[in-house]
């Protein structure tokens, strides 16, 4: 444990979103399963609160005077090929699960940063490349190892706890400590993906193309459009990220549509590893000043559309991602299904004070020429500071994932980045 004044504390309880300041009470490193459980025990008889953030990428500025709990030496990972099944101690990234399922044909539901904790991610829903065929990454956990809130290690399933299962699969980190889950695994023996790279000017056509690619896409497909600024430049470029769960010359095809945009300057398509899936967007992986925020759209208009391709200044990056297919599904799972069909993410470097003003009133500007687009939920793993998670959630999720709140753990022990009492 380090505590405010030690050397290292300061690293210790650093998110990796470094534009989020965490005044914590103390930073811990759990060593396993059963320490995690003296933990919990400990801030019980304490009266103390604990959250854990396995990295932060996800962080709220609401942590102060709370317990920071790591987990990276909860690091164990055992793949079953035959089962299509992994095993996932709370400290492993995707890039790890990616790299041991690859050569056997099979992926996890990562998203777009292999960097990202695997349990952080499907506690919070998690949108993969391939949820459009598989649905929320939570759908795929089928067991979570806990600590509850007594302190008393638990294996939880569908049949074992049906209601703190479902409030697990998406509702974030708020009822347990979880130190390990199990997930299915999915046939992936062919991926044909990579990013596609224009001058700004061609925005317009780019946009018109992915309206008319994701109207048509299969359910293997999964196209992001996004428009960004390279650091240090202030020229806009324009880009078409691509996931195809198939071979190249299918995936051509089915992306035909962006071939006469003239004066494409980057392509970096092609035949993939899973283990290089995060090659895709190439996200930054060392802490980060970035802060995004989202919104879910019920649609692409020629008005959103115009809405969309205005300058995107100050933000560093506007991004949308196709949803739709299984995303829109039954799910058994405080996720639920998600019938939006398109999430706009936008993506900003908090530096100054004045930065983030001038990025909070950018974001402000979308959800005003949005408004008669715009879903009344935004997924939970893109709630930013100043959400609640209520914004993630049915009116029915919430109510049951209060009313599980408040029989596991009453006195708030356990403690997600966006709470659902709040
Ligand atoms: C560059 C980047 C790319 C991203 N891409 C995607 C994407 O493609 N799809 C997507 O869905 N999201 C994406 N996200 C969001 C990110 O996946 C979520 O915010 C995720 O929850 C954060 O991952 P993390 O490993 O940093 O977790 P943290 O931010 O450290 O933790 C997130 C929360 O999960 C809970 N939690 C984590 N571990 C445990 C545990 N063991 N027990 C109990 N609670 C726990 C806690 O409440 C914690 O606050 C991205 C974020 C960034 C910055």
């Amino acid at each position: 444990m380090s505590l405010p004044g030690d050397p290292g504390f300061e690293a210790a309880s650093r998110p990796w979103s470094n534009a989020v300041t965490q005044q914590v009470r103390a930073a811990v490193e759990l060593a396993d399963a059963d320490d995690a459980a003296a933990l919990v025990r400990y801030a019980r008889r304490a009266g103390a609160s604990l959250s854990v953030q396995p990295n932060g990428h996800g962080a709220s500025d609401d942590l102060e005077g709370i317990i920071l709990v790591r987990t990276s030496k909860l690091d164990t990972i055992q793949v079953d090929p035959a089962a299509r099944t992994a095993r996932v101690g709370a400290g492993v990234a995707w890039g790890r699960v990616l790299a041991e399922a690859g050569p056997h044909g099979l992926t996890g539901l990562a998203g777009s940063s292999a960097a990202v904790n695997v349990t952080g991610f499907c506690l919070g829903g998690g949108l993969s490349w391939f949820g459009r065929k598989h649905g929320w990454a939570a759908d795929s956990v089928t067991a979570f190892d806990i600590v509850d809130a007594d302190g008393h290690p638990g294996r939880i399933t569908a049949t074992s706890d049906p209601d703190l299962f479902w409030a697990l699969r998406g509702g974030g980190g708020d009822f347990a400590l979880v130190t390990a889950i199990e997930l299915d695994l999915h046939p992936a023996p062919a991926v044909f993906g990579g990013q596609m790279v224009w001058p700004g000017t061609t925005a317009p056509a780019v946009m018109t193309a992915f309206r008319d690619v994701t109207a048509h896409a299969p359910d293997e497909l999964t196209v992001w459009f996004q428009q960004f600024q390279p650091p240090g430049s202030t020229t806009t470029l324009t880009s078409v990220l691509v996931a195809y769960l198939g071979d190249e010359t299918t995936g051509r095809a089915l992306l035909s549509g962006f071939d006469s945009i003239p004066g494409r300057l980057q392509d970096t398509r092609r035949m993939m590893a899973i283990a290089d899936l995060g090659e895709i967007a190439s996200e930054p992986t060392d802490p980060s000043p970035e802060r995004f925020a989202s919104e879910l759209l019920t649609d692409i208009d020629d008005h959103t559309a115009d809405a969309l391709l205005q300058p995107i200044t100050p933000l560093l990056a506007m991004e949308i991602r196709h949803l739709g297919g299984a995303f829109a599904q039954p799910s058994d799972s405080a996720a639920g299904p998600l019938t939006a069909p398109y999430c706009l993410i936008e993506i900003g470097m908090v530096t100054t004070p004045e930065s983030k003003t001038a990025i909070e009133a950018r974001r402000q500007q979308y959800r005003d020429a949005l408004r008669p687009v715009l879903a009344d939920r935004a997924p939970f793993t893109f709630l930013t500071p100043g959400d609640t998670a209520a914004r993630a959630f049915t009116p029915a999720a919430l109510t049951r994932l209060r009313t599980i709140k408040h029989s596991r753990d009453p006195y708030a022990i356990i403690r997600s980045n966006y709470p659902v009492l709040a």
